[in-house]
């Protein structure tokens, strides 16, 4: 495969409240308003401004994404996208992508060019993370050959395990 969009994926194994981007992806829920896992966290570190401006916004529907401030994280922005609820059915799929496509394209309007994702739905959601893996990375990749100007995109990995599946896909796809 051609080699230049994935020279722009790092994988890294951490907590995403620490990544020095331009903006951080949350896996919420369809409320905003907060809740456990990473959501939790993300709410935690930014603050209780971070809360007053998810009130306004009034909620997310699944697939979608949402932007707000950073507030207390280095991040400029952190981006709300509601990964679905893992079903085994084929829509599970359809709705994954879309919380990646718009995500992305989301932070490409506000002039991010750098961006981190958690493993969107792979919690409480119960998304398998092969599955989950191969279609974040995949997206990712077809976005960033349509939009030169985003620089970096890091999947930020809680599990060793995790981590693992993502090195072992990037290095699947870039040996194609
Ligand atoms: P969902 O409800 O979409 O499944 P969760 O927050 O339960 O969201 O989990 C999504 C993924 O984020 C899981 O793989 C979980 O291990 C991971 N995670 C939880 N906290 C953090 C964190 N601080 N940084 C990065 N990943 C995290």
């Amino acid at each position: 495969m051609e080699n230049g969009p994935i020279k722009k994926i790092d994988i890294q194994q951490g907590d995403i409240i620490r990544l020095k981007v331009d903006a951080i992806v949350n896996a919420a829920n369809t409320s905003l308003l907060g809740g456990g896992g990473v959501d939790g966290a993300i709410h935690r570190a930014a603050g209780p401004q971070l809360l007053a401006e998810c009130k306004t916004i009034g909620g997310c529907p699944t697939g979608e994404a949402r932007i707000t401030k950073g507030y207390n994280l280095y991040a400029r922005y952190i981006i709300h996208t509601v990964g679905p609820v893992y079903s085994g059915e084929q829509k599970d799929s359809q709705l994954l992508t879309r919380c990646y496509r718009n995500s992305l394209k989301l932070a490409g309007d506000h002039d991010v060019t750098s961006l981190a994702f958690p493993a969107i739905s792979c919690g409480v959601y119960g998304y398998p993370i092969t599955k989950a893996c191969k279609i974040a990375v995949d997206t990712t990749i077809s976005f960033l050959k349509d939009n030169p100007s985003m620089e970096k995109v890091i999947f930020v990995l809680f599990s060793s395990d995790d981590d693992g599946v993502y090195k072992d896909y990037i290095s699947e796809i870039s040996a194609r």
